[in-house]
């Protein structure tokens, strides 16, 4: 199996190589040659493994230069007893009759980037074993929130690697902020920076493009990669859990082998719902893919008519980590839907970047709508359904969740498109109490200290409060530095002693 870049299809690279180099030369984004399918044969035989399993079966299809014994490696070390704390790492659970919640957010950090960041860093390292002459790794992230604290939990203590987390000193939540400050690890190191996100994000761009800065690193075999979601080895490994929860449906007697499902996602920067769309190519039975947004709802206008625009107000709502106007992993799609066209992807984002907006043409439209609905819905409508679906089943789901649950009742009413559904949930509740809280009709229980409102939300529901957040309030903290924007490379060359 080879990858191939978005924008130039005479680029031809092994899996090892797509991982390690993270983008493409000229900017496209690394995409497998060819989707590779599977029978339904293949589907039964997963349903009988766990999720360790079938993780391996789904990566040995794409990363086809790992040995067997590198896959047992990176998925025991992911997803082995201890690092999840359900069992079945990713369960399915029933809302009610025909509607099934996927949770995605039983890792480290609580949010569902930990199922792809705790498997990244052992592709990454594998990988870099054999493209990079074993060169030690170095990752730089500049997060908004989630990101960041999933890359510190991923890449802790594993050997060969660093990571280096910056982050806009008034741009995060306290929690947030919390989570990343108190990061155990003696490879991981956290530094505020006085600026915005933007701030941080270029700087830390321009130092791992920094000729000097590399040269620096080279001399003591290091080298820089990146953690973010463009990067094939954080795409793969959700993939999996779309074939793991068909294959949950099937052994808890949901459906039939064959039968089609929906899948519902709440999306920024498309990169989980991209990958639930190749489940879907690979053979997955899935009918219909429900791209949900909130009130930043490009995507919603992109999947009705064709027309992509950028150029419009830009929301900050309950739920920050779907506040994108330019959804990154949109290409790959893009690709794909237009019979592999390399030089339409590149007009597209080339009317992207300077007029803001694309169309695109009928066959890639029809596509489009083939295996994709789109629908949004405010911060009013997404409270509204967080109080509802704690009313009416108990059931308690974080902001970004219920984006997804709205969408998809929305949808039903619509169409009355009664096929069973699993709808991806992302975050869990506590990650966002006070939204939550205000949700379930306690707006007075909203208060400064995030450990406090976690304690009312579990009063109210009796839904205990996730171990790793509980945990943060007990824990030193570790990093306090805030360093100016001008002062970032000389933190990371200090941070890895090669000043
Ligand atoms: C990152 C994130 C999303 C958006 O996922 P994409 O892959 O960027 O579409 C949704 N919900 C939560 C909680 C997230 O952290």
């Amino acid at each position: 199996m080879y990858y191939t870049s978005t924008r130039d299809k005479s680029v031809k690279v092994t899996a090892a190589q797509a991982i390690t180099n993270g983008i493409s030369k000229e900017g496209g984004l690394y995409v497998p040659c060819e989707i590779p399918c599977v029978s339904r044969e293949f589907i039964k035989h997963l349903a009988e493994l766990d999720y360790i399993g079938r993780a391996k079966e789904i990566l040995a299809l794409y990363l086809t230069d790992f040995t067997e014994q590198e896959l047992d490696d990176c998925v025991h070390g992911a997803y082995k007893a201890g690092k999840f704390t359900a069992k079945e790492v990713a369960p399915t659970v029933a809302l009610e009759n025909g509607v099934n919640i996927l949770e995605l957010w039983h890792g480290p950090t609580c949010a569902f980037k930990d199922m792809a960041l705790q498997l990244l860093p052992y592709l990454l390292t594998t990988s870099a074993k054999k493209t990079a002459d074993g060169k030690q790794i170095v990752i730089l992230v500049a997060t908004s929130g989630d990101t960041g604290k999933a890359a510190l939990e991923g890449f802790k203590d594993v050997e060969n690697t660093n990571v280096l987390v910056f982050y806009p000193n008034d741009g995060v939540s306290a929690m947030q902020k919390l989570q990343m400050c108190t990061q155990e690890g003696a490879n991981v190191a956290v530094c505020a920076i006085n600026g915005n996100f933007d701030d941080a994000q270029t700087s830390v761009k321009e130092i791992f493009t920094s000729e000097q800065v590399k040269a620096k690193l080279a001399e003591k075999n290091m080298m820089f990669s990146s953690a973010n979601s463009i990067n094939w080895g954080r795409l793969v490994p959700q993939i999996v859990y779309y074939f793991s929860t068909y294959c949950d449906l099937l052994n808890q007697g949901k459906i039939s082998l064959g039968d089609k499902i929906n899948i519902v996602v709440p999306t920024g920067n498309f990169g989980n719902i991209l990958a639930a769309y190749y489940a879907k190519e690979m053979g997955v039975p899935i009918k219909k893919l429900l791209c949900a947004s909130n009130a930043n709802n490009v995507l919603t206008e992109f999947i009705d008519s064709g027309f992509y625009n950028k150029d419009r107000e830009f929301f900050t709502t309950i739920s920050p980590s779907m506040d994108i106007l330019v959804s990154s992993n949109l290409e790959r799609l893009l690709f794909h839907l237009s019979g592999d066209n390399d030089s339409f992807v590149k007009d597209c984002m080339e009317g992207l970047f300077e007029d803001g907006c694309y169309t695109v043409n009928r066959s890639v439209y029809e596509k489009l709508k083939g295996s994709f609905e789109g629908g949004c819905c405010d911060d009013a409508a997404t409270k509204e359904t967080i109080g509802d679906i704690y009313r009416r089943f108990h059931y308690l789901c974080d902001t970004h969740t219920a984006v997804a649950v709205r969408v998809f009742y929305n949808y039903l009413e619509k169409t009355g498109d009664t096929t069973p559904t699993v709808i991806a949930s992302t975050a869990s509740p506590y990650k966002f109490s006070p939204a939550v809280l205000e949700a379930v009709g306690s707006k007075e229980a909203v208060c400064e200290d995030g450990f406090v409102m976690m304690e009312r939300l579990q009063e109210i529901t009796g839904e205990p409060i996730p171990a790793p957040l509980a945990a943060i309030q007990n824990k030193p903290v570790r990093f306090e530095k805030v360093a100016e924007r001008s002062e970032m490379t000389d933190v990371v060359l200090d941070l890895l002693g090669i000043k």
